[in-house]
């Protein structure tokens, strides 16, 4: 009972700080009574808190001259500089790592090939990446307040516990924990699908709506879900399993079990094999010249007006409309992103996308309804930035930094 109440008190603490918090790095420089005013908290708590956020060095006072002339009023906004954070994205054979200070600020970044068979492989081989590039970057690295991880698979956000991994088997792997064990400072761990359409929600091109969906072709394919501003998330918390959507009941069997799933047609394997099979059986295409037939080559091909590369990229599109529709009917959102090597050849694949999209979903859900590349899909690591910046937005991380 009493755990409860204790509970409930400093979750209200946790909420108002945040909302203080959010408030001054969305709008600021914005005074005091102004953060009362929009956030309807007591003078008095702002008061407080913005004290706390201000002895803690997470927010500057700095002097604005009024708008109508006379007295200079002082305004709040946020200090983000001294703050660093480790940003990692942990591919199938590579790591990716990158410090960003609380505004998203690149401050340097390595990638480097990685191998791992096993838990246990990546676990060990994960630390001594991240303990060299620290050790590599001791002159530039201010306050370490928190990392971030995102890998292909399934992961309870809150936990930090991976489930799945696609390509190793993994048991119940505390990356969190472990991660905070060594450091002693939080660690956000999540699917790099949906961390990619976080970061465009806050930083890309879908700052501008609360409701997107990001859907990235890549060795597998999924989705991200935006919804109201939030990741959106089922009951095992992971929702956007679109490769899975079956295409093709007659399809490829899929690594999954079942067979003709979207990732068996439209995800970069497959559209290289299918090429390739073309290829073998003598279609004419400027791509027979190639020794080794790539994303890049297949989009630059279609780009120049490439039959076969043309054909085999409009499949493509025409799945993932498909399997985009049955979504838009479901969520209604504001935008489509696509990431992904597809997107070089945006003009051939777009418009297929959109001729699905718009005979097999509501009108009403899909007429004016964007569908725009990604604006971050080369910016490996922001996806991970972006579970950070989460945490100082809804006030978990924001807390920890508090109450240290
Ligand atoms: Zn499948």
């Amino acid at each position: 009972m009493t755990g409860g109440q204790i509970g409930n008190v400093d979750l209200v603490k946790q909420l108002n700080s945040a909302a203080v918090y959010r408030l001054i790095d969305l709008q600021g420089p914005i005074s005091r009574i102004q953060v009362a005013d929009v956030s309807q908290l007591a003078p008095a708590s702002v008061t407080k808190i913005t004290r706390q956020l201000l002895e803690r060095g997470l927010i500057k006072e700095v002097a604005q001259q009024a708008s109508t002339g006379g007295r200079r009023a002082i305004s709040l906004t946020t200090e983000s500089a001294p703050f660093h954070s480790i940003a990692i994205r942990l591919g199938r054979n590579y790591i990716e790592q990158t410090i960003y200070d609380l505004s998203g600020k690149y401050i340097v970044g390595t990638a480097h090939p990685f191998h791992y068979t096993s838990q246990q492989e990546l676990i060990d081989g994960l630390l001594e990446h991240i303990r060299k590039f620290i050790a590599d970057n001791q002159n530039v690295l201010r306050e370490l307040v928190a990392f971030g991880i995102t890998l292909p698979g399934l992961i309870d956000p809150e936990s930090g516990v991976v489930e799945y991994m696609p390509h190793i088997e993994v048991d119940n792997l505390p990356l969190s924990e472990i991660i905070t064990d060594k450091y002693g400072v939080a660690c956000f761990v999540g699917n790099d699908i949906r961390g990619l359409a976080l970061a465009e929600h806050y930083f890309g091109a879908s700052k501008d709506c609360k409701d997107s969906i990001l859907v990235s072709v890549h060795h597998g394919t999924g989705a991200g879900i935006i919804v109201n501003g939030q990741v959106f998330l089922g009951y095992n918390r992971n929702v956007g399993e679109i490769g899975h959507i079956q295409i093709d009941p007659l399809g490829d069997k899929c690594q999954c079990g079942n067979f003709g799933c979207l990732e068996t047609v439209a995800a970069d394997p497959a559209i290289i094999r299918h090429v390739k099979s073309l290829l073998t059986q003598g279609y004419p295409s400027s791509l027979q010249e190639l020794e080794e037939v790539t994303m890049p080559a297949i989009c630059d091909a279609a780009n120049k007006g490439d039959e076969l590369a043309s054909q085999a990229l409009i499949k493509v599109g025409n799945q993932l409309g498909k399997a985009l529709a049955m979504t838009i009917n479901l969520f209604n959102p504001q935008k489509i992103i696509v990431a992904g090597n597809i997107t070089q050849a945006k003009d051939v694949v777009f418009p297929a996308i959109r001729r699905c999209v718009e005979t097999q979903s509501l009108s009403t859900f899909n007429k004016d309804l964007p569908i725009v590349e990604s604006e971050l899909y080369t910016q490996p690591t922001i996806g991970a930035f972006s579970m950070i910046k989460r945490a100082m937005l809804n006030g978990v991380l924001l807390q920890r930094l508090l109450e240290e």
